[in-house]
Parts: structure tokens; sequence; C-alpha cells
């Protein structure tokens, strides 16, 4: 068993910055567990502790079911992926990925298969006479990786491993990542600012902000149910749209106004948000939820309304247009059919049933 628990973690640096705020969360065996949040939320911080980089200033961290606050990092049976991918420049890529393997004095037959079987595994064989300053980014990224996998570590544990990759490569290593973890199984620990990243690749993400764990469960629960407002426009790309407004009755009905047009809660939304009736609360819906109302399931809507197109930013599979009402703004995600042109009044709905309503004060997601 190879879980990985954090209890009531804090940590306070001798600055008097207190980077991570009672942090508790488990990465089950084999799991993959992503930390995602702003830069400076205390990621790295978390991640340093469980390798035991940072001191602890108080709570427990357990690595399967042994207590490792006072446990030296080489002991931990973990194994750290970090940014700058910390090779040796002066080692072959062999040498650098053996490294570790020799300190433990593991027969040189045993290294030498070790390593071949890890390069093979991240086609990286024919670069294993090479050094560092001779690879590429990604390759450089490889050997970081192979030099984790040789040691056959409980834990892995990755810090942005990905951020100095071009957009394209940093795709195709998301993918490798994945699907390494599918082959080997083991327990992985990941952290990244990048949202995309965070929802391609965990298994569950941790959200975190200023120290604080906002949500954690599976990327798709995140991003249909986020906790609050933070978690609702950090995860999603182009963000989810947010309004001010005010839930008013008329008749049996809650609508939601927002002094440019009024919708029509759903029964259930009615339900579960009564107590708001006639007070301010925020209605967020995402950029998907936005139909252009000349086609569409909701073309036969009631609930259409005018806006003016801002910007139209086509993305070939998909369009993205910027729309205005007299107060607000909003993103809308398109298909690419007879695109609305800049500066031309649209008539869209919002599919309301997904839409989601925050408490203006706690930002709590309500509905
Ligand atoms: P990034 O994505 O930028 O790496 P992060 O979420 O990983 O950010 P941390 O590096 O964990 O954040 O930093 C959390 C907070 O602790 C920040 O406010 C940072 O300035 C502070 N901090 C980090 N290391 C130290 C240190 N050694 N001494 C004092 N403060 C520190």
């Amino acid at each position: 068993m190879a879980k990985v628990t954090v209890k009531n973690l804090n940590k306070y640096f001798d600055n008097g910055v207190h980077a991570v705020k009672d942090v508790t969360f488990t990465a089950e065996d084999k799991e993959f567990i992503v930390l995602v949040g702003p830069s400076g939320c205390g990621k790295t911080t978390i991640l340093r502790m469980i390798a035991g980089l940072e001191e602890v200033s108080s709570g427990e961290i357990y690595i399967g079911n042994v207590l490792v606050n006072n446990v030296p990092p080489k002991e931990r049976d973990i194994a750290m992926v970090f940014q700058n991918y910390a090779l040796y420049p002066h080692m072959t890529v062999f040498d650098n990925m053996a490294f570790a393997l020799k300190m433990r004095h593991i027969p040189k037959e045993d290294i030498k298969r070790i390593v071949y079987d890890a390069a093979k595994l991240l086609g990286i064989e024919s670069l294993l006479k090479r050094k560092p300053g001779q690879l590429s980014g990604g390759q450089r990224q490889r050997v970081a990786v192979g030099r984790a996998i040789v040691r056959n570590p409980k834990v892995f544990l990755f810090d942005e491993p990905l951020s100095n990759l071009d957009a394209k490569l940093r795709v195709a290593m998301r993918a490798e990542i994945v699907k390494l973890h599918h082959t080997i199984g083991n327990t992985m620990v990941y952290v990244t600012h990048d949202q995309v990243e965070a929802m391609t690749m965990a298994d569950r993400i941790v959200v975190m902000k200023d120290g604080v764990i906002q949500q954690i469960d599976t990327p798709l629960n995140i991003y249909n149910n986020p906790a609050n407002m933070f978690v609702a426009g950090f995860i999603g790309s182009p963000a989810i749209n947010m309004t001010k407004g005010k839930l008013i009755r008329k008749e049996s009905d809650l609508y939601f106004d927002s002094e440019d047009y009024q919708l029509k809660l759903t029964p259930r939304q009615a339900e579960v948000l009564q107590n708001y009736a006639n007070k301010d609360i925020i209605m967020g819906i995402r950029p998907e939820d936005i139909y252009d109302s000349r086609f569409d399931a909701m073309a036969e809507s009631p609930q259409k309304f005018i806006t003016k197109v801002d910007f139209v930013e086509p993305l070939g599979n998909e369009y993205h247009v910027v729309l205005t009402t007299a107060n607000n703004e909003y993103t809308a995600r398109f298909d690419p059919k007879d695109l609305p042109k800049m500066g031309q009044d649209l008539s869209v709905t919002f599919d309301m049933a997904k839409a989601h309503f925050f408490d203006p004060e706690s930002e709590v997601n309500l509905y």
C-alpha cells in the first residue's frame, strides 16, 4: 500500500508567511492526484513537505501507514521530478538515470537492465550516451522521469514538470505521463497551476487557493459542481461567465434579474433557492451553455434576449464569441456555423438548467 495521507498540515515560513493552512487529503494507492491553484497557493510547499525537503510546521504526513514527519527524504521511498529537471550536466543520460542505483550499490548488470528497460518505456534508448546539453526540452523531461522510474518508488511526486515545454510538447508529454501511470501504476502526486493539465491527467483534483483547499473531487465533478466561485472560475476555459443580479418572484416562479434580462429558473432551482427571493445573487453560466437562438435546441426558448457581438475568435472547430449587454459581458462557445459578425445584434439564450448560483458574500455554490 502506498497511499499518501496529509493531515492538518501547516507551514509557516520564517518570514511569517502561512503558506499551507490546515491541509488534509489522501492520495489513495495507485491514484493520480493533481494539486492545482494559482501561483503562490502553497502547492509546491506541500509537495516538498511530502518529499521531506521542507520541514512541517504542524500536522502529519503518512506514506502507506508510516508517519514520515521525521524520516529523511531518501528513506521515504519516493521520487520527485522537478520543473527544471535537475539533471547532472556532466553525466550522460545513462549515468544520470543510473546514479541513484549506483548509490544503492546495485550490481552493474542489474543497473544496465533497469536503465534500458526504463529508457525503452520512455523511447529514449538512442539517447543514453548523450549529455543533457545535447537534448531537447522534451527529451530532458523524459530523462528526468526516467531517473525517477528506475528507482521504482512507491510514490512519484511531480512539480510542474511540463511548464518549460512548448505547448505542443506539453500536450504530448501529458499523455505520456498518464500512460506511464497506467503502465506502472504507482501513486502519483502532481503539482501544476495549469487547470487543463489537472483536468486531463487527474483521477482526482485538489484545488487550492491561498494555502487552503477549496475542493477535492474528480475532474468532472469539479467542473459540473464547483464548490464556490473561485473553483468555478479557475476550472474551465474560457472561464465561466459570472453575473450579479437578484432573484425575483413572479407568480409561482423565480426569475434571475440581471437588469439586462430576466430568465426563469427551473422548478428545482426555484425550490432550492426560494430563500434568496428578492435577494442579491450571482449567476454563473459556462460558455458552452450559451446558445445562438437562431439555431440549436434552444431556438424555441421563450427566454431569448438581445446582445451585441463584440468579438469573434475562430479556433477552427469552434468559435469563441464575446457578447455584450448594457451591463455585462459574456464569452460564448459556438459551433462553426453561420457565424455572427462583429458589431451585429444577436439573440441568445442560456441553458438555465446548467446555470450555477452563488451567494455574493460567502461565494459558496448554492446550486
Ligand atoms: P508556484 O506555482 O508559483 O510555484 P505554489 O503554489 O507552488 O506557487 P509555493 O511555492 O508553495 O506556491 O509558495 C507558497 C507561499 O509561500 C508563497 O507565498 C511563497 O512566496 C511562500 N514561500 C515559498 N517558499 C518560501 C520560503 N522558502 N521562505 C518564505 N516564503 C516562502
